[in-house]
């Protein structure tokens, strides 16, 4: 169990408001953190903690949060604060009651109002992580650079500092010289949220999608979607809504590959085993589109 009195004392300050919660709850469900609710009975907050080194990373979550909340498109809990006490970093947000089911419709509606948020570049103002790995938004006017250079390349780079990818990295240097000749849409930087699998969508009591725990940058909106098709769960309904607010362009198909390649890569980096031979071919297949 974290510092709960300190970390209610952190809420007080950053609400404005005493908040004296009973002992806490623990909830289970996260990949990478743990997690309590904490409650007076009238106020709900729900924090997530790890060690104390991994306050950036709470502290790039909640710049996150805040980015895609002020975009005012689809509900995403609303961050409190975040910090450090002597044995934890936390993260403390509105605790939402998910229910079981809801309007998936709306999901792919307010996903594509989302996007339209816009910037001028590819990145963001700071880095953050993507599951526990560091994601460099390092800001490019280029997104065929930012992809090859903050995206897959620094996967494909990691896996070879560990050994891992085996001939996953001759093929994916192919690729990488390669793969402009896929990008032929002219994509804007659109606001992602970036780790968009089915686990962080859900929906509030009402049926009202929620996203949460995201990996912000500006990019090619086709990566959000892509994802969501890598671990399936958004139901036809979604991408029919997509769709109809803001029409995905030719080519999409094929470059979902090389977009769910770049997390493909990254669970070889987080988890080693089976992910090499999904990520070398998938490589396969995007080389092959390009006729190697
Ligand atoms: P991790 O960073 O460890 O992957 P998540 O942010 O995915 O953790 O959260 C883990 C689980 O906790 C989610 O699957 C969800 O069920 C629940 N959860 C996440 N955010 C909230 C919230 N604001 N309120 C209530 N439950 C939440």
């Amino acid at each position: 169990m974290p510092d709960w009195r300190e970390i209610a004392r952190q809420i007080s300050k950053a609400t404005g408001s005493t908040f004296s919660p009973d002992t806490p709850r623990q909830i289970s469900g996260g990949c990478i953190n743990n997690a309590i609710r904490l409650s007076d009975g009238v106020a709900s907050y729900f924090v997530k903690f790890n060690q104390t080194s991994m306050r950036a990373m709470f502290e790039a979550e909640m710049a996150g949060l805040l980015e895609l909340a002020a975009s005012h498109a689809i509900r995403v809990p609303q961050p409190i604060c975040c910090g450090t006490t002597a044995n934890e970093a936390y993260l403390v947000m509105e605790h939402i009651q998910f229910g079981t089911s809801g309007d998936s419709a709306r999901a792919g509606r307010e996903l594509a109002a989302m996007h339209r948020t816009r910037q001028e570049q590819f990145g963001w103002h700071r880095d953050n992580t993507i599951g526990s790995t560091p994601q460099s938004n390092a800001r490019h006017a280029d997104w065929v650079t930012f992809w090859r250079d903050e995206r897959l390349g620094l996967q494909l780079e990691l896996a070879a500092n560990s050994g891992l990818g085996g001939p996953l990295i001759e093929r994916g240097e192919l690729l990488l010289s390669l793969f402009p000749a896929l990008i032929d849409h002219n994509p804007q930087p659109s606001l992602l949220h970036g780790d968009l699998w089915g686990g962080n969508l859900g929906y509030d009591r009402t049926g009202n999608p929620v996203i949460f725990d995201p990996a912000t940058y500006y990019g090619d909106r086709e990566a959000d979607l892509a994802m969501t098709e890598l671990f399936g769960g958004f139901g036809q309904p979604f991408y029919h809504a997509y769709n109809e607010a803001w029409p995905l362009e030719a080519g999409y198909a094929v470059r979902k590959t090389l977009y769910n390649l770049y997390h493909i890569t990254n669970h070889l980096n987080l988890f080693g085993g089976g992910y090499a031979e999904q990520a070398l071919r998938m490589t396969e297949q995007l080389l092959a589109e390009l006729g190697h």
